[in-house]
């Protein structure tokens, strides 16, 4: 004998139409006559309905605050509004920059800064360069003074000498003593 799914009582589509109330009134009558005497068909069915019904009284899910929409609305705002002035401070600052370059090239004094702002930026070189003709200016300014040189460390290292205060005080006295011989004379 071939069971119709639909109205076999142990199929899923009956169990289905059980569940969702879609028994007609005989069917509903038959359903129950069968869980009378099918023991394990009640015992699922007990189990099912269990299911449903603690399913059905299940705590809904959490209401959300009254003003969660117009707070979501405001932060969403806000942070457009974040946006659009970060993008206006960033135009600004290329339009600032746009037009300090262009004045940059029209005017000498910013044109020079620009310059000195490259110098900079290739200070290695400069720097070397620099350094070389210190170096060789030096050289040539040695050979020019260096009698004053000279002299310049010996009065330092009289000066600075650990007995440079007899040295000093010697040479005090030389000059009074001088000076004093040319006021008598
Ligand atoms: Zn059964």
């Amino acid at each position: 004998m071939l069971r119709d799914p639909i109205s076999d009582m142990h199929s899923e589509a009956w169990w289905m139409r059980a569940l969702d109330g879609e028994l007609s009134g005989a069917e509903e009558r038959a359903w129950q006559a069968h869980l009378a005497q099918c023991l394990s068909c009640r015992q699922e069915w007990a189990a099912l309905t269990h299911m449903e019904a603690l399913l059905r009284t299940a705590p809904p899910p959490p209401v959300l605050p009254a003003d969660f929409t117009a707070r979501t609305v405001t932060a969403i705002t806000q942070k457009q509004r974040l946006r659009s002035l970060l993008r206006f401070l960033v135009g600004f600052m290329l339009l600032a920059l746009t037009i300090w370059m262009g004045l940059g090239y029209c005017n000498i004094a910013l044109g020079e800064l620009i310059q000195t702002v490259g110098m900079v930026v290739s200070s290695r070189q400069i720097l070397f360069a620099a350094l070389m003709r210190t170096l060789v200016g030096l050289a040539l300014t040695v050979k020019t003074f260096l009698p004053l040189i000279v002299g310049i460390a010996a009065a330092l290292f009289l000066l600075l000498a650990p007995n440079s205060v007899l040295a000093t005080v010697a040479m005090v006295r030389f000059a009074q003593k001088r000076q004093a011989r040319s006021a008598t004379a």
